[in-house]
């Protein structure tokens, strides 16, 4: 029969949830109880070992996160690069197609140019924008 005051200071303590008092009250009488010391002996032991768990599994988490998100990056990288290469490749062509049409000079000819003059500043200041995000915070969506 272990000493009941382990059953509820006991475990307490071991939580860290005993007060000053309460705890050097209990802690003298660990002293003289061998019951409590025993038990704190070896649930203290099962507790240490809890924590070290405890604390491993974040660090898992984390590395998981990390490629996830690395992969993330990179799929994102690549689909970005695709897109930009795509972009750039049609708008050159539209370029190419408005500047040798014969309608080039025309009222619509010059409106579809304007058009497409500001697709490509729109287009070139995300790109620029997106370029610092990335450069400025290399593990951005890791850390959270
Ligand atoms: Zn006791």
């Amino acid at each position: 029969m272990v000493c009941e005051r382990f059953q509820t200071e006991g475990m307490r303590l071991l939580d860290g949830e005993l007060g000053a008092e309460e705890k050097t009250v209990y802690e003298e009488h660990v002293k003289t109880c061998d019951d409590c010391k025993q038990e704190l002996k070896e649930i203290g032991r099962l507790v240490e070992l809890t924590n070290d768990l405890r604390l491993r599994t974040p660090d898992e988490e984390f590395w998981t996160r990390y490629w996830d998100s690395l992969l993330h990056r990179m799929e994102r990288g690549t689909g970005f690069v695709l897109m930009i290469t795509g972009i750039v490749a049609v708008l050159l062509f539209a370029i190419y197609k408005a500047v040798t049409s014969p309608e080039f000079l025309t009222f619509k000819g010059l409106s579809i140019a304007v058009v497409l003059l500001g697709l490509v500043v729109i287009f070139l200041s995300v790109v620029r924008e997106r370029y610092h995000e990335n450069k400025s915070d290399p593990y951005k969506g890791v850390k959270q």
